[in-house]
């Protein structure tokens, strides 16, 4: 037992992919559709239902904690200084771009169209009508507005409202920061309840092979090898908005167009970080080499690295908030219903708020993409539901979105170092001309 615990998390999933695939498609073609989704309904599904009361459990305090947690984080004056302000401003205007190509890729990709709406169905065929009336009901941009400000805080946590959470954590997160010494106390409880329900969270994590494995093997029995397409092409969605993310957005955005330095010096002076970022799936835990890479091969002062990343990896996720607005696309293409054009805006200015509260730990942003997924009108059910259709998977989704998360960390430590005049540009150009592995620093420097 403890030999399977010491099996990186990420490959016990994949194994339970595997044999949870093999085992629903076993079913379904050595019994038959019709037995083999019988026999996987009655003697497979509740766990793959449990696993996703699980999830679902998480969501509203994860969301109200992290959020909490991540506004007191901003204005600590420590961590952020007088850089704050731009700091900031550049996460923000980043993010809103990355979102903005989210959207726009999952609308030309369309990787939810090759679902049916009964892929998520409730088992008595109830949930969709249930969809569409919620999406009818929300009303008008001016009401869906009105209603982002909670009139009752503890009924919008108790109905798991995610956009009155959002907005009533982010005030909480102001106030303390506002009351100051006195509300200290209060604030590290904050940052201690984040904790723990990040704790939480990993122990709901360390079910996912067997929730995995029961999710899939049900989905193979009663729907058949045809609904992979669809991931297929969420994956190719995410990494091709990704790529372009880097490349034009931090490369010849910030990194040339702003702040004039050689694209290609950059993005070799991160490559470690790129790495370790893409093969943990965490930006909390690449959290050290990016740094390194920061100072040691771009030239950021230590001060503006040691204040500007750590918060970055807090807060700052454009590769997660490019997901979770194409989540919320492939959930309403999925299940068929129409995003209006206010809908998009709230799904942006929702994805950039859950980024913002995700922490850097594998799979956060997916858990989170609930949130988004509710603002298009699906219940929470089926939300939870899709969530576990994409799981399996995640992992390969989760280690692209944290490698595009880093490099935005790094560019805009590099873009506030510069603008602080905190910058070596003679260690940031000196990798147009060598090596930029962080054991080659040593090299001379030409100037
Ligand atoms: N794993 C991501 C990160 O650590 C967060 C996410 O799940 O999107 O940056």
């Amino acid at each position: 037992m403890a030999g399977w615990f010491k099996i990186d998390l990420w490959k016990r999933v994949i194994a339970a992919l595997v044999v949870g695939l093999a085992v629903g498609l076993g079913l379904r073609y050595g019994m038959g559709a019709e037995a083999g989704g019988a026999f996987a309904e009655t003697w497979i599904k509740w766990i793959g239902d449990l696993f996703l009361r699980l999830i679902r459990m998480l969501i509203v305090p994860l969301v109200f904690f992290t959020l909490v947690s991540g506004i007191i984080a901003m204005g600590d004056p420590k961590r952020l200084g007088s850089l704050g302000a731009r700091t900031l401003g550049t996460y923000l205007g980043t993010t809103a771009i990355a979102v903005t190509l989210g959207l726009i890729m999952a609308t030309i990709f369309q990787p939810g169209a090759s679902l049916t709406p009964d892929t998520f169905a409730n088992a008595d065929g109830s949930g969709l009508e249930d969809a569409r009336a919620r999406a009818d009901a929300a009303g008008g941009l001016v009401d869906r507005l009105l209603n982002i400000v909670p009139t009752n805080p503890i009924e919008a946590l108790a109905s798991g409202n995610i956009l009155q959470i959002i907005f009533f954590a982010i005030m909480l997160g102001v106030g303390i920061l506002m009351a100051g010494k006195i509300a200290e106390p209060v604030a590290k409880w904050f940052d201690g309840a984040s904790e723990a329900m990040m704790k939480v969270t990993i122990i709901v994590m360390e079910t996912a092979p067997i929730g995995v494995f029961g999710l899939m093997a049900t989905v193979m029995a009663t729907k058949g090898l045809g609904v992979l397409q669809s991931l297929g092409t969420l994956a190719i969605a995410l990494y091709l908005a990704c790529v372009l993310h880097m490349i034009f957005t931090y490369g010849f955005g910030i990194i040339k167009g702003v702040l004039g330095l050689p694209v290609l010096a950059f993005f070799r002076g991160i490559t470690d970080a790129q790495a370790v970022a893409y093969s943990t799936a965490s930006s909390s835990a690449t959290l050290p080499v990016t740094i390194t890479c920061a100072e040691e091969n771009l030239g950021v002062d230590k001060a503006v690295a040691g204040s500007v990343l750590p918060l970055g990896a807090t807060i700052n996720m454009d590769g997660t908030a490019i997901y979770i607005g194409m989540v919320a696309l492939f959930g309403a293409q999925a299940m068929g219903i129409e995003v209006t054009l206010s809908q998009y805006v709230l799904v942006a200015v929702m994805a950039t708020l859950v980024s913002i509260g995700a922490a850097g730990i594998p799979s956060a942003g997916l858990l989170l993409s609930g949130a988004a997924l509710t603002q298009v009108g699906i219940p929470e059910a089926q939300a939870a539901l899709i969530i576990g259709f994409i799981l399996p998977f995640d992992r390969l989704l989760d280690m692209m979105r944290t490698m595009t998360n880093v490099t935005g960390d790094a560019a805009v430590a590099t873009a506030v170092a510069k603008w602080e005049g905190e910058l070596d540009e003679g260690v940031f150009r000196a990798d147009d001309n060598l090596s930029a592995h962080v054991d080659d620093r040593e090299k001379p420097v030409p100037s």
